[in-house]
């Protein structure tokens, strides 16, 4: 049993893991060892449903070095007007590409797929192939990468809370694919992205909305794809951000908060009498928002307890079902919401958000972060984690995140030159529309209440 020896032990080959380690060698001679339990890299978008897309722009997710797609503008389809989104295939094809073409030939940079790794993340190491059994150490000279912390479930692979008869039609949505004959009615369990995408994809292929039952057990705060655009159209998401900010910064209590933010479009909601509890960052475009409020066999009568043949008993009721129906699980919860900790870790790192609302940004920069030589100390004082959005409170969270790490970046060059120059930056292509009054609008709005939103969250936060 020979050892290897690494610099960089990254345990996960998803999209953390992967713009991590393509940051980091961007940057220095580091050697690195990849290790994930699936056979290749992308993580859980292997086992993602066939009609997923990235939620935002494919122009800024993935690697820092290579693109995903071609950062153009969809001119047909439900996604014109809009950067053009990966599907969970595409993404998959790229991670390997990225793989094969960037990461081994670099020579910095060996993978071990199907290997668990088994270490105590502190000072043993070691990975085991389900292949062969066979266990490797690793003597770790710098530090192991823990991707895993945050902990993603997708439909196809987890475990639902509540018990279900196995004589019910219960699937995950992915299978919604392979349906051979229409069943009497849908219902579609769960609050978050993944059951609107069901229901959007029921929708976009010609099913009836009043064929569809949803069982939402919160009503949640989505945000808007028009502003989440980079490039091009990253005007549209500078002046949304402004205008969000100087809400932070204005608004006297949490209730006005979200009337101001729902005024300006930066949260919207399907339904306005009633006041969401949820904040997850979903991200829908005008379009599949209207589409959903066609859904009007909405059951809010909380969490789904047990499934069986006849009814369905959930916290706060019980409703009816019948055998012909098929019931469609959206229930996995994307991210488990760990409490935060240092990102940097004598011996590890810990990869967790840290600004921005693209994960690989943030694992990008981490990488960078890690490449420049700073002691442990100054990395967190620089990275301050950010827990995972999932109540409204959370978005004063996110933005107060936001700017504490934008202003502790801004007087660190090196950082805001990488930060500039990033593909994953959502705000990527700014400089090309300074001119722009509008931008120009929006910039100064920025800097007028960026010091009294931070202010704001924190008075907010506390009082709340
Ligand atoms: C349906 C869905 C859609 C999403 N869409 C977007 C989006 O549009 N934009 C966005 O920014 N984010 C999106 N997200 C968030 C998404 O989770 C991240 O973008 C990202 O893919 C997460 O990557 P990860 O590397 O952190 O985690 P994972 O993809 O879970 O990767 C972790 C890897 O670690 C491996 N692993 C775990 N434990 C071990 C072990 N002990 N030994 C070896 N290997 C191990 C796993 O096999 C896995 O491959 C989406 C999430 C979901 C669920």
């Amino acid at each position: 049993m020979s050892v290897i020896e690494t610099d960089y032990l990254i345990v996960g080959a998803g999209a953390s893991g992967m713009a991590f380690a393509d940051a980091l060698i961007a940057e220095c001679d580091a050697d690195v060892v990849m290790v994930d339990r699936r056979h290749c890299p992308g993580g859980h978008w292997n086992d993602a449903y066939p009609f997923v897309r990235i939620h935002h722009a494919s122009a800024c997710y993935g690697v820092n070095s290579w693109m995903l797609g071609t950062d153009s503008i969809d001119q047909t389809g439900p996604n014109a007007g809009f950067y053009e989104r990966s599907t969970a295939a595409e993404i998959c094809a790229y991670y390997q590409r990225v793989l094969d073409e960037v990461l081994l030939p670099s020579g910095q940079v060996r993978f071990f797929g199907m290997c668990d790794y088994v270490g105590d993340w502190a000072n043993e190491h070691a990975f085991t192939s389900r292949v062969t059994g066979a266990s490797t150490p690793v003597c770790v000279r710098r530090k192991i990468v823990d991707t895993t912390y945050l902990d993603v479930t997708v439909p196809a692979t987890h475990t639902p809370s509540f018990t279900v008869d196995p004589d019910v039609t219960f699937i995950p949505l992915g299978e919604l694919t392979n349906m051979a004959e229409r069943p009497t009615g849908y219902t579609v369990i769960g609050a978050g992205k993944t059951a609107m995408d069901a229901c959007n994809w029921l929708l976009d292929n010609g099913e009836e909305p009043d064929r569809i039952r949803w069982i939402r057990p919160r009503e949640a705060w989505l945000l808007d794809r028009m502003m989440l655009q980079p490039l091009d159209l990253v005007t549209e998401t500078v002046d949304g951000l402004s205008l969000g900010i100087e809400a932070l910064a204005q608004a006297e209590t949490v209730g006005a908060l979200w009337s101001r933010l729902e005024a300006c479009g930066q949260l919207q909601r399907f339904d306005p009498q009633i006041m969401p509890t949820m904040f997850r960052g979903a991200i829908l475009s005008a379009a599949e928002r209207e589409a959903l409020v066609q859904i009007e066999n909405v059951v809010r009568l909380g969490h789904v307890q047990s499934l069986g043949t006849d009814r369905i008993i959930l916290e706060k009721g019980e409703i009816p079902t019948v055998r012909g129906h098929v019931h469609v699980d959206c229930t996995a919860c994307g991210y488990h919401k760990q409490p935060v900790r240092p990102i940097f870790e004598p011996g590890r790192i810990v990869i967790q958000s840290l600004i921005g609302a693209v994960q690989t940004y943030y694992a990008a920069m981490i990488g960078f972060i890690e490449s420049t030589g700073r002691d442990d100390a100054e990395k967190n004082r620089l990275c301050p984690p950010v827990a995972q959005v999932n109540v409204p409170l959370d978005w004063i969270r996110f933005v107060h995140g936001m700017l504490n790490t934008s202003a502790l970046h801004s007087t660190e060059p090196d950082i805001t030159a990488w930060q500039a120059s990033s593909r994953l930056n959502l705000t990527r292509g700014m400089e090309n529309h300074l001119s722009e009054p509008r931008m120009k609008t929006a910039l100064d709005r920025w800097q007028a209440n960026a010091e009294e939103a931070l202010k704001n969250a924190e008075h907010l936060l506390a009082e709340n």
